[in-house]
């Protein structure tokens, strides 16, 4: 992909926009780009740099990004907090063309890495609340203040915020030379022997840097220090509005990642903010136990689309014959009485069922995750509380469970009588 039209090559300490940023290391990439962590030479903070491919569409996409995240940025109450900030954009051009580039925040790991660093098994109630928290606090944002959609909620695209600030680390000093660098020093495309010095030391940091890479996100920290996931501040913000829309202007009609997407978007019958509701509560239940909900699978005569809406009304029940038989899609799926045409004996499991039975909840916290999950999985979408109302939640208020270190013995008895027994479950 590192050809005309596709990723710009970065070095460590190249320079961009005039010598303003310096590219320390990559950070990641997707579809559509490369992220780096780079020095802000004019605030003295460490900033992400996504350099977007520099073909026509992607360019076009990442217009369109920078025009959200500039309506996001322009308009700053603290919920925006929750939210990525775009700091600044530029275009760049290299040798495979011109690429715009969007200067974000940096910020840590994604919750997809945390649910792994956890090796799937979930994360305790309390950080599930915390995280929840932050993500409705920026999707009522998104969507009362902006009128914004995004569309692609998934744990990839959560960030958490990054617990280290690479300028106060003592490691930094390796990071100086390319810092302090002599503005201007560019001598017209000959690479002096400072320069590759420079380049030298600057890969030094950056293998002192990658060593460090997880504490980026605080997860190598608790790792470290052998403390559990408690010891993990879980302040995140949501990321990536490659696909986010106006809720008055959207653009497709496919929308969300596959486990993510709410029934409206397969029936085609029309959405609106309301869909990054059904992503969320996907979102908390994989948090809680590690596991996606739904995850569909085409099989013999039967599409993906179908099993989906199968395995969601195994879970919430029968569709409502009125929503089931109203989108544009709904006839590939449902015959006239509102049952599914291809896919006829549904095994139904309630959700607080599946908490206790699969994942071992106590009977009180399966009921009571379950009252905050259940009227996000509204088959009507203008039922779905929105960010708001769920943040009103009292679920998300409830008291933390005690401490590892006051678990004794009369602790471990309560879990028979209806504790949480989650920690338990998190410590194995
Ligand atoms: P794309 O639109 O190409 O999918 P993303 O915005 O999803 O690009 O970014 C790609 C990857 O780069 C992310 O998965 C993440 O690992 C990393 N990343 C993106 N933004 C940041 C940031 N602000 N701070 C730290 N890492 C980031
Ligand atoms: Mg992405």
């Amino acid at each position: 992909s590192y050809r005309k039209g596709g990723y710009h090559a970065v070095r460590v300490a190249d320079q961009f926009a005039a010598g303003r940023y310096i590219a320390q290391r990559k950070l990641g990439w997707g579809q559509f780009s490369t992220v780096w962590l780079a020095y802000d030479t004019k605030t003295e903070s460490y900033v992400a740099l996504k350099i977007q491919k520099s073909a026509a569409q992607f360019a076009q996409a990442a217009l369109h990004e920078i025009e959200l995240l500039s309506s996001i940025a322009d308009h700053n109450p603290t919920n925006s907090k929750f939210v990525i900030q775009l700091i600044d954009h530029f275009k760049h051009t290299g040798p495979n063309g011109q690429h715009l580039c969007m200067v974000l925040e940096f910020l840590g790991d994604s919750l997809l890495r945390l649910i792994r660093y956890n090796r799937y098994k979930g994360l305790p109630l309390n950080k599930v609340r915390e995280i929840c928290k932050c993500v409705l606090t920026g999707l009522d944002y998104l969507h009362t203040d902006r009128g914004m959609i995004h569309t692609d909620l998934k744990p990839e695209n959560i960030l958490l915020c990054s617990t280290i600030d690479p300028a106060k680390d003592p490691l930094r000093s390796g990071l100086s030379p390319i810092l302090e660098r002599p503005e201007g020093n560019t001598n017209g495309g000959v690479t002096s022997l400072i320069e590759k010095r420079l380049r030298r030391r600057a890969r030094t940091a950056v293998a002192k840097i990658s060593g460090r890479r997880a504490s980026m996100g605080g997860i190598g920290d608790a790792a470290k220090t052998g403390r559990n996931i408690d010891g993990i501040d879980v302040r995140c913000k949501i990321v990536d509005f490659g696909n986010a829309c106006w809720a008055d202007k959207q653009f497709a009609e496919e929308i969300q990642t596959r486990q993510y997407r709410a029934p409206e978007v397969i029936l085609k019958a029309g959405y609106s903010f309301s869909v990054d509701m059904w992503s969320l509560a996907c979102i908390a239940f994989e948090l809680a136990t590690g596991d996606m909900l739904f995850t569909p699978k085409g099989g013999q005569g039967f599409s993906e689309d179908e099993d989906h809406l199968a395995l969601m009304m195994e879970l919430l029940g029968k569709m409502p014959r009125k929503i089931a038989t109203g989108g544009a899609q709904s006839k590939d799926f449902f015959d006239r009485h509102g049952d599914l045409k291809r896919i006829r004996r549904l095994k139904f499991c309630p959700l607080d069922k599946l908490l206790t039975d699969k994942y071992k909840f106590s009977v009180n916290d399966a009921q009571e995750f379950s009252e905050f999950l259940l009227p996000l999985f509204d088959f009507a979408p203008e039922k779905r509380p929105t960010a708001r109302q769920c943040l009103q939640h009292p679920w998300l208020n409830y008291m933390e469970s005690p401490p590892n270190e006051m678990r004794n013995e009369s602790a471990v008895e309560k879990v028979d009588v209806g504790m949480s027994n989650l920690k338990i479950r998190v410590e194995k």
